[in-house]
């Protein structure tokens, strides 16, 4: 982060949580080596089972695979709405704020980040495109407040670390089962075999276990390509304007190989061997579009626990 202006107490808490310590952080180099192979050895082993098929692995689609597999075999039919949206259009607006020259108003840059998002060709950019001057409106204040929380507590950045916005990351190169990850924000460079870099994602809504699991899937992902993983992980919640932070450990790294290989198993069992889809009520009955029909999601939304959409 940049020396120079002052930094009020919610910035400082961010800094001194994200903060490298003295020691340098370096692991075995064999470790990433093992973990290469070990990746490779069980892909190319799915990737028969696949019989032709191909598989692109994200953050979601574990997360899906791991929560309801019911959910996850069903046709994706989300519909937008401006609570919905929000994280979407906070996150396009805090990526045009850490590239863009001066100091831009959180409005500004939630009105350009509106426009862009417009001119996009996919289903996200037509309903922003259509949406009415209230729905317009609802999602520009949503937005607004997310972009100004995260203006006022997160440190301004030290470009001499190299911070990146919305990097993607793939695994392998070429194959028919490819691991993906996009990363929110990335900060700190590679130097030698020290861990330097911070992974941060941006959320909305409440904490749940699921992020700190999005986040060690990115840090296997950037190990893999990289060959140095990260030194630490942070999901920023928009809603708190806080950051919740886990270190980088051998054991964060094969906790998420043996996650990773779990949900892509299942998957190949679902879609390709005929396996029955289990059910699990979680926060995703919510818009789930089986839970008129599904005892464990009634319960479960009767009970009253409910999320938000990230
Ligand atoms: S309502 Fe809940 S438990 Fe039922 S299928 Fe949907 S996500 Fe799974």
């Amino acid at each position: 982060m940049a020396d120079g202006p002052t930094l009020n107490p919610a910035q400082l808490r961010t800094l001194d949580l994200l903060r490298r310590s003295a020691d340098p952080l370096v692991f075995d180099p064999e470790l990433v080596v093992e973990l290469r192979e070990t990746m490779l050895e069980a892909l190319a082993h799915f990737a028969d089972r696949l019989d032709g098929d191909t598989l692109f692995v994200t953050k979601h689609t574990l997360a899906s695979v791991h929560g309801c597999e019911a959910n996850f075999m069903v046709p994706d039919d989300f519909a937008w709405s401006p609570a919905a949206a929000r994280g979407q259009v906070a996150h396009k607006a805090i990526q045009l704020m850490l590239n863009w020259r001066g100091e831009p108003t959180p409005r500004a840059l939630v009105d350009d980040a509106l426009a862009r998002l417009a001119d996009g060709d996919d289903h996200f950019g037509r309903w922003i495109a259509g949406l009415s001057p209230g729905d317009e409106a609802e999602l520009r204040g949503f937005a607004v407040e997310r972009v100004t929380n995260f203006s006022e507590a997160f440190p301004p950045l030290d470009w001499r670390s190299n911070p990146k916005t919305e990097a993607a990351a793939q695994f392998p190169v070429d194959g028919p089962i490819l691991l993906r990850a996009r990363v929110d924000l990335t900060l700190g460079k590679i130097e030698g075999q020290e861990s330097r870099r911070v992974i941060v994602d941006l959320k909305t809504g409440r904490v749940t276990p699921r992020h700190r699991e999005d986040l060690r899937f990115y840090a296997l992902v950037e190990s893999l390509v990289w060959h140095v993983p990260p030194r630490k992980l942070a999901t920023f919640y928009l809603d708190s304007a806080e950051p919740m932070v886990e270190e980088v450990t051998e054991g964060v790294l094969r906790a998420a190989v043996q996650r990773t290989l779990d949900g892509i198993h299942r998957i190949v069992q679902l879609r390709r061997e005929g396996h029955q889809p289990g059910r699990r009520a979680g926060p995703t009955c919510r818009w789930c579009q089986l839970a008129s029909d599904c005892a464990e999601g009634r319960q479960y939304l009767d009970g009253g626990d409910v999320d938000e959409v990230e």
